[in-house]
């Protein structure tokens, strides 16, 4: 069944999984098709990582802005949920291409 699920994303442009960085460097990598709630506990504080049903969303973090927080819910390929104050930077990935692409904040 997983597999099957996941076939599925590999061929729509939803992405795969959401990789997590904490200032650089990946600390956390989600499949999206798995239903999660992952907290991630950074130097600056902790977000609170939701996974529901193919899309990723902060749903709770201890920063000043909450941006991340307002961001809401991010499901196509490339987008993200940044989260400045905790050097966080939640990104959708297809699995498969290893694009590489400038962050200009
Ligand atoms: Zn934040």
């Amino acid at each position: 069944m997983i597999f099957v699920v996941y076939l599925f994303f590999f061929k729509s442009d939803d992405g795969a999984f959401c990789e997590v960085n904490v200032q650089g460097e990946i600390v956390a990598r989600l499949p999206l098709f798995e239903d999660c709630v992952k907290r991630v506990d950074t130097p600056g504080g902790y977000n609170m990582i939701t996974v529901k049903e193919g899309c990723v969303s902060v749903t709770e973090a201890d920063c000043g802005n909450q941006i991340c927080v307002q961001t809401g819910q991010i499901h196509k390929n490339g987008q993200i949920i940044t989260c400045l104050p905790h050097g966080l930077i939640i990104k959708i990935v297809s699995g498969q291409d290893k694009e590489v692409d400038a962050i200009a904040y």
